[in-house]
This record gives C-alpha cells, structure tokens and sequence, in this order.
C-alpha cells in the first residue's frame, strides 16, 4: 500500500469528515479542511489517536484567496497532495421563482467554483507526480434534478460535466477524474428535513435504509486507490438504488 497526501474538502463533519477517517486508515496523510478549525481539530485527533497523520487548514471555499492560502499550507506542511476529495458543499433551497440571486451564486461559488479552484492548486503537482486522483462529490440530484433546489441541482449537474471534461484533459498524465453522487445520506445537511419527507424518501431506496457517511467515504477510499486506476470519468452512484 502506498501512503500518499489527501487533501479533504469539508472534512469537519458528516461525509467529509468520514473521507478523511478512512483515507488515514489506507494509510494517507489527510489535510482536513473547512471553516471551523475546532471541529476539524477533533477530526485530527481521532485520527492521529488511530495513529494516522493529520493536518487541519482553514478554508472558506468562497474565497479565492482563502483556497490558495489552505493549498500553500498544505503543501508546505503535507508535500505534494495527490488525492483530492471535492466534498464541502451547502445548500441554499428555495423554489426558482423566489430564489434570491445571492442563494444562487453564493450555492454555485462554493460548491462548483470552490472545487474547481481546489482543482486548479493540485494539477501541476499531480502532473509533476505523474499521479493523481480527483474526487467530486455531486448528488443523485445532480443527476435527476429535483424542485426547490434549482441552484444546489445545477452545482452538482456542474460538477458532474467539470468531472467528465478533466478526466479527458488529466488523462494522458496519469490523474483519474472521478464523481461519486451520494443519495439520501444521515447528516447535517438532511437533519432539516421533515419526518414526512424522510419517509417519503425511505420508501423510494430499494435498500431500505438512508446512507451513512461511511457508504459514500467507503467509495471514496476504493476511487483514491490503486485498485481504481483505470476508472476515469466515471459517476458513481451510491445512493442504495434509488436512482438508477
Ligand atoms: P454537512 O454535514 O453539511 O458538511 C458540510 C461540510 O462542508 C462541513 O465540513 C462544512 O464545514 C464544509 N463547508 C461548508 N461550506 C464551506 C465553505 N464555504 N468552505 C469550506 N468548507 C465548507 O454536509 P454532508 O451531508 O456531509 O455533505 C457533504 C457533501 O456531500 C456535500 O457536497 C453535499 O452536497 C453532498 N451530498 C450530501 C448528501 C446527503 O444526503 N447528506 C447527499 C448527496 C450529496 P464548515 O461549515 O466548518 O466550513
């Protein structure tokens, strides 16, 4: 098993912070990121308790300025990062009608533009490396569009045509580009939603059951090894069938 730097957007919590376990465990060096250092420190401490090595950036995904920052000290402290994780995003929702502009951008710039950029800080040293693996999250409604959610859907959709062209630009050096689209998974983010809404959603998983953060950091672990060197542009459902 070879140990490489894995950087992880948004790893404070639920999916990311997820990413980030499971990456120390095969073995990496995780830089965690996002906006709220104490929590990205307890992520750190759990995983150096494992006995893995760990090193929490601040990062604000809405400043261009902030990403170039967390990449510089990353690097200086990690050496050349070579696993990308594109996790962090929020979500702003609201039927398109009366959807604010700023609800719009603000949703676009963080989880579209904010990985994008990330992506820019890595590629020159995943071409020196002649390695690399870039990992966005998107959504199975990025996939199949859903009402109220017009900005987080055209993120993700986003995401997935960004993943799809770099895979054919990163190929030739060696970098896999990759999407995972996560279904319905227990965290945060989809703590807000009603009990009406959650069972009506249960009903529509042929597995039965919500995903937990470590379904999604589970594909996550297998697109950043060596064993998927050879899938590129892929979108990869993990959403316990119920988007097929
Ligand atoms: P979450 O629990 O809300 O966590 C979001 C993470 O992103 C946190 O660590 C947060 O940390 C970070 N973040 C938010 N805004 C940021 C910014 N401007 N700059 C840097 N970091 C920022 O979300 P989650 O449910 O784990 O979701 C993780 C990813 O999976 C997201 O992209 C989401 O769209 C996707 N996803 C989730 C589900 C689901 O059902 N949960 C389904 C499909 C896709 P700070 O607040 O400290 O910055």
């Amino acid at each position: 098993m070879s140990s490489r730097t894995a950087f992880v957007t948004g790893a404070s919590r639920g999916i990311g912070r997820a990413c980030a376990l499971s990456l120390a465990a095969a073995g990496h060096k995780v830089v965690l990121a996002a906006r709220d250092l104490q929590k990205l420190e307890s992520a750190a401490e759990e995983i150096r308790a494992a006995g893995g090595t760990a090193i929490p950036v601040s990062l604000d995904l809405s400043s261009e300025e902030s990403i170039k920052q967390a990449f510089a000290q990353a690097v200086q402290q990690a050496g050349p990062i070579t696993i990308l994780v594109n996790n962090a995003g929020i979500t702003k929702d609201g039927l398109a009608l009366r959807m604010k502009r700023d609800d719009w951008e603000s949703v676009l710039q963080t989880n579209l533009t904010g990985s994008f950029l990330c992506i820019q800080q890595v590629m020159q040293g995943m071409m020196k490396e002649r390695w690399g693996r870039i990992i966005n999250v998107a959504s199975v409604v990025g996939e199949s569009g859903n009402p109220g959610q017009a900005n987080y859907v055209a993120s993700k959709a986003g995401l997935i045509g960004l993943t799809k062209s770099l895979a054919q630009e990163l190929g030739s050096r060696n970098i896999t580009v990759n999407a995972i689209t996560p279904g319905f998974v227990d965290t945060d983010m989809t703590a807000v939603l009603s009990e009406e809404v959650r069972q009506k959603m249960l009903a529509s998983i042929p597995l039965k059951r919500f995903g937990k953060p470590e379904d999604i950091a589970g594909a996550v672990r297998f697109l950043a090894s060596e064993d998927a060197g050879y899938i590129t542009g892929a979108i990869l459902k993990v959403n316990g069938g119920m988007y097929m």
